[in-house]
């Protein structure tokens, strides 16, 4: 069994030397446990998070221990009740080729389902039910109101901008290339700004939602978040659910500079965490799948092909050269 795992807590980019890989031997596994064959591993920017020594919604990852990650495999040994060799299951566990699992967070795939395993880690996975649940309950977005989406053309972005175009909505996203931005257009973005070469955002902001930004949905933080704060309307909604930009800060990061405005326009910020909705996941995959049939949602995956690319995937997140949701086929 191969692993990636915290040696040290890094500063910056995370490199080989914080977080190198290891051999691990499963000697056997207890009553209540079972064995899973990882295939895909999902690589999210969440994972940044904790790896720092910081109060937070999960316990830091201890030193010493797997990367921590959602992936989906199969049960290749059981000594739980619940689950049987061959069973495809997805849920939290780790970078590693195999994971020792005692079903906590962890979750079947059905064996009817159309769908390929790779979806549970994306469209029907954590990413796609957060734009779900972002956008349709915690945004309090209404029909003919403007979002603004800040990594738009992610994973979470790209679905969550489409949920609101369904909702009636104008929707126009921010991303970090004029390819992401084209992309955006043809799923049906109002309009886009590529925030790389654009000098002035809260005059490019300005142009594309000339009625202003109803919900501001914040993936990055940083000035995109300074810029879309002097652009909002009376009793706007920031919606925050991330903050990519200061993921890799080796210094704590000031601002933002604007929250004046959010009493300026009786505003209000709403942190998102996709651990609320636990209970309701899948209802809302039902709903995710319906109109994945229906040909209303696209998205991109980026599937990276060998377990040891885990870290280069994950570097990847930051400089913003994946294409839609990460994933490591192992
Ligand atoms: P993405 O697929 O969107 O990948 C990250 C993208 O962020 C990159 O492709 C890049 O796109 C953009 N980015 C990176 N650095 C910067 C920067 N400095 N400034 C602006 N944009 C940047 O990842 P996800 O969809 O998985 O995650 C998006 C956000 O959602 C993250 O902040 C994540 O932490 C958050 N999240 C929160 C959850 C919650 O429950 N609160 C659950 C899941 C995700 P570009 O080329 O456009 O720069």
């Amino acid at each position: 069994n191969k692993q990636f795992y915290l040696c040290e807590r890094p500063e910056g980019v995370v490199s080989s030397k914080a977080v190198p890989q290891r051999e691990h031997i499963i000697e056997a596994i207890q009553d209540g446990e079972l064995i899973i064959e990882n295939q895909y591993i999902s690589i999210d920017p969440a994972i940044r998070g904790w790896m720092r020594d910081e109060p937070s919604y999960m316990p830091p990852i201890e030193l010493g221990s797997v990367i921590r990650s959602s992936t989906v495999g199969k049960v290749v040994a059981s000594c739980h009740p619940d689950y049987q060799v061959g069973d495809r299951v997805y849920g939290l566990s780790g970078w590693e080729t195999y994971s020792v699992s005692n079903g906590f967070f962890l979750n079947k795939i059905p064996d009817d389902s159309p769908y390929p395993e790779n979806y549970y880690l994306s469209i029907m996975g954590a990413v796609g039910l957060t734009a779900y649940f972002a956008i349709t309950d915690r945004s309090g977005l209404k029909s003919g109101e403007t979002l603004l989406m800040s990594a738009a053309a992610g994973a979470v972005g790209s679905i969550g901008g489409q949920i609101a175009k369904q909702m009636g909505c104008r929707v126009v996203g921010i991303a970090g290339s004029d390819e992401k931005c084209g992309w955006l257009k043809t799923i049906g973005f109002d309009d886009t700004i590529n925030y790389k070469t654009t000098e002035d955002m809260t005059a490019a902001i300005a142009r594309a939602c000339p009625e202003g930004v109803d919900v501001y949905f914040d993936n990055v933080g940083g000035e995109i978040l300074d810029a879309a704060l002097l652009n909002l309307n009376s009793h706007a909604r920031v919606l925050f659910c991330g903050s990519i930009a200061s993921y890799n800060a080796t210094e704590p990061v000031p601002g933002p500079y604007n929250w004046w405005q959010i009493l300026a326009r009786s505003a209000e910020v709403r942190g998102f965490l996709i651990s609320d909705y636990l209970a309701q996941f899948p209802e809302a995959a039902l709903t995710i799948g319906q109109w994945l049939d229906e040909g209303k949602l696209e998205f991109r995956e980026e599937i990276v092909d060998g377990f040891d690319n885990c870290l280069s995937a994950f570097n990847r997140l930051f400089d913003g050269s994946n294409n839609g949701k990460m994933l490591v086929k192992v």
